[in-house]
């Protein structure tokens, strides 16, 4: 086993990667889906296009102003327009995907 192997790490891009996104791929997506249950329960969804819980929850995980307007594209692409319209259509969605473990 070589000791001296140069580790080729890939360029750190200055915006959002792909981890800082939140998707069904993200270790903390099911964190971020508890997190707008729970702020759908305190607060009413302002529909239309508002992702004002969504985005606040994004903040406090840590997520930079980029990572969070990439996320939100992303829940748009799944039917996420607005706070509620996230928690059903979009974790719809990654359950579907998530579950191919499932046979049935
Ligand atoms: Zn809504």
């Amino acid at each position: 086993m070589p000791t001296t192997s140069t580790t080729t790490s890939p360029p750190t891009a200055p915006t959002a990667t792909s981890s800082q996104i939140i998707n069904a791929d993200h270790p903390r997506w099911n964190e971020f889906l508890d997190a707008l249950g729970a702020a759908l329960d305190r607060t009413k969804c302002k529909g239309g296009m508002s992702k004002v819980l969504s985005r606040r929850i994004m903040r406090d995980m840590g997520l930079d102003r980029a990572a969070i307007a990439e996320s939100c594209r992303w829940f748009e692409t799944w039917g996420g327009y607005c706070d509620c319209e996230v928690l059903s259509n979009v974790s719809w969605w990654a359950e579907v995907v998530s579950g191919e473990e499932e046979e049935e």
